[in-house]
């Protein structure tokens, strides 16, 4: 066949010169923190997603570690968290000293399973962690009548959830709190960043105090410069100027890049929804809005023995790819040695891992992008085939 190679990267930063010159401008001004660009940055995230509360924060993983600090969870407590997703969400509970108890995602969407876990819900167990799987939204409605029939807290893992929702309400602001990333291959980039989202103004505000070393007034409520009390403990995970600057370029992006996702993804999953080799992650009902971070191909049994030769061919002939995620989060060596579970306690999250290639749908990428893409999964198929 007659096909003019293309070169795919699997995620790229989309920086143009407006970035550059805001960045620029920080820079001039010589105010690289508490500076008016992070409360421009939050106000403009709070708008686009309906928060109420928008608190920005050095990256994901430090957002989801100070909500579980922040609700005061720690030893002797556990967090339900789902076997496949970034090890961060496993993370963020361990690092305040709880337990945690990892559910077998749903095979057909790889989000937490929820009859596993309400199953999973013990005495011990204070908080629900959910993941929306490369952007999909979970069932919040039915986790959020669980959580609460078991007085539990929510924390949204919304690191891929930039855009997603479910009626219109936006994921992060069904449970108590919702994290993101904006790490530089995500949905928007500040090169490294985080924002936690809320209904709850107290929540944000703890949050806020406990973001900045536990001071007990911003640095511009100071009468004496340089005089503070501290009435908490806490770290230093705030998101500074210049990424901030970066951040509020990239809101305005933001629609753009949406609908650029939104239509790569639909023009790559048309061309291999009759490929029989493979399964999709579907999406589960039309009143929910998926981000398209990727899209997820999963190998049936019979070829996934041929997963790295299909993925060598398809880096050979351009097409850059991922895996989300690499393993089972039990099955990494911290966690599986920590907690010992049995090999084979999560097979969907397994199927996931084992089984599956992510293609790119990224803004930067356009439809003949996809058709290129489509078309060389299916020849390294048909060379690979068993
Ligand atoms: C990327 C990612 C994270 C980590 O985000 P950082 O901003 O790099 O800390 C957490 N959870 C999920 C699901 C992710 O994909």
């Amino acid at each position: 066949m007659n096909v003019t190679p293309r070169m795919i990267q699997f995620g790229k930063p989309i920086i143009g010169d407006d970035e550059k010159q805001l960045v620029w401008s920080v820079l001039e001004s010589g105010l690289l923190v508490h500076g008016p660009h992070i409360k421009e940055f939050e106000a403009s995230f709070a708008a686009f997603t309906g928060a109420q509360q928008a608190v920005g924060v050095a990256n994901c993983t430090a957002g989801l570690h100070l909500c579980y600090f922040a609700f005061g969870i720690g030893p002797g407590d556990e967090v339900i968290v789902p076997a496949m997703t970034h090890t961060a969400t496993a993370h963020a509970p361990e690092l305040v000293g709880a337990r945690v108890r990892f559910v077998d995602v749903d095979r057909t969407t790889g989000n937490i399973a929820v009859d596993a876990l309400e199953a999973a819900i013990g005495p011990q167990t204070r908080a629900i962690s959910v993941v929306h799987f490369l952007g999909l939204p979970a069932d919040m409605p039915r986790i959020i009548e669980l959580a609460r029939r078991h007085g539990l807290k929510v924390i949204e893992d919304c690191a891929l959830a930039v855009g997603s929702r479910i009626g219109d309400r936006h994921c992060g602001l069904w449970g108590d709190a919702g994290c993101f990333s904006f790490y530089p291959v995500k949905h928007l980039t500040t090169a490294e960043g985080g924002m936690v989202i809320s209904r709850d103004a107290d929540l944000a505000a703890r949050i806020r105090h406990v973001r900045a070393f536990g001071i007990d007034r911003h640095q511009l409520e100071r009468t004496i410069p340089g005089e503070y009390d501290v009435t908490a403990l806490g770290f230093n995970y705030r998101m500074s100027e210049v990424h901030a600057a970066l951040g509020i370029v990239q809101m305005r992006r933001l629609p753009y890049f949406l609908e650029r996702r939104k239509q790569n993804y639909e023009r790559l999953l048309n061309a291999l929804r009759e490929l029989s080799e493979i399964e999709l992650l579907e999406m589960p009902a039309p009143h929910v809005v998926h981000s398209h971070y990727c899209l997820s191909v999963v190998l049936k049994p019979e070829l996934s023995s041929k997963r790295y030769e299909i993925i060598r061919d398809l880096n050979r002939s351009g097409v850059g790819t991922s895996i989300y995620y690499p393993k089972p989060v039990p099955h990494l060596r911290y966690y599986r040695e920590k907690y010992r579970l049995p090999e084979n306690a999560f097979p969907n999250a397994a199927r996931i891992a084992y089984q599956s290639i992510a293609l790119s749908v990224g803004p930067h990428l356009g439809p003949e992008d996809m058709d290129y893409t489509a078309e060389m999964l299916k020849t390294a198929i048909w060379r690979n085939r068993v």
